[in-house]
């Protein structure tokens, strides 16, 4: 796979970062990502990863943009109200980068569908805003043996963790919050600047674990405190009878 002039000039400053190179960029336009939520995390994610030259992503979000998105979500704009988060998301990235084949996804995620909209990707990222959603996410990419980065911030708490099979982020939430679809954000409150610092976080931990660069970060997970303004990172054990990965 050869770059054009023009790619090579678009990314010249992330290719000459020794971690990254040639060989990481073409790491980078040979992945097929996933996004899960074009909300607060995903107005980070997508053009952080449309930036960089992830080659192809597909966007996967059934809402349409309300007024009470916009201070979290800049993927959007006030004219775009009443329309689907999906194809916004796509156009922004076309005006982003001609480079990047991106494929919008108006269906809502689930345990029913999550493993045919998942299938052929190589990185999940998931951005959405309830233990439902999540917790099918993961299980379809434990069964299709993607790896997931899960990415999440209400209030002022963030969290981002990325799961290779075992653990799973199952393992670390449990069994509890699968029938759980409040929207987080609705009912508990957050900052735009918070979900733009977890997403800003998810990304960067996204594009190193394609490109290979740093120490694998599967199994930890790091929180944000927003309050305290501070990381942390725990590791996740397995949960030897979690339903999803103790058998996998
Ligand atoms: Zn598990």
């Amino acid at each position: 796979m050869n770059f054009r002039d023009e790619e090579l000039e678009r990314y010249a400053r992330q290719i000459v970062l020794p971690q990254v190179g040639g060989v990481g960029q073409r790491k980078l336009k040979e992945a097929n990502v996933a996004v899960v939520g074009a909300g607060g995390i995903g107005s980070a994610v997508i053009p952080a990863l449309a930036g960089a030259g992830v080659g192809r992503l597909t966007i996967i979000d059934c809402d349409k943009v309300e007024l009470a998105n916009l201070h979290r979500q800049p993927l959007f704009r006030e004219r775009d109200a009443g329309y689907s988060k999906a194809d916004l998301a796509l156009q922004f990235v076309q005006r982003l980068n001609r480079f990047v084949n991106a494929t919008p996804v108006q269906e809502r995620i689930g345990a029913d569908n999550a493993g045919r909209l998942l299938q052929g990707h190589d990185l999940v990222v998931d951005g959405s805003d309830n233990f439902a959603t999540r917790l099918a996410v993961s299980d379809a990419c434990v069964e299709l043996g993607i790896p997931l980065l899960s990415a999440a911030a209400v209030q002022f708490q963030g969290q981002v963790g990325l799961f290779r099979g075992k653990p799973c982020y199952r393992c670390f939430v449990g069994d509890a919050f699968d029938s759980d679809d409040c929207d987080n954000c609705a009912e508990l409150g957050v900052l735009g600047a918070l979900t733009a610092t977890v997403g800003g976080f998810a990304a960067l931990l996204g594009i190193n674990a394609i490109t290979g660069v740093g120490e694998d970060q599967s199994g930890l997970l790091h929180l944000f405190d927003g309050e305290k303004l501070s990381w942390r990172a725990i590791r996740i054990p397995p949960d030897p009878a979690c339903r999803a990965c103790a058998s996998a």
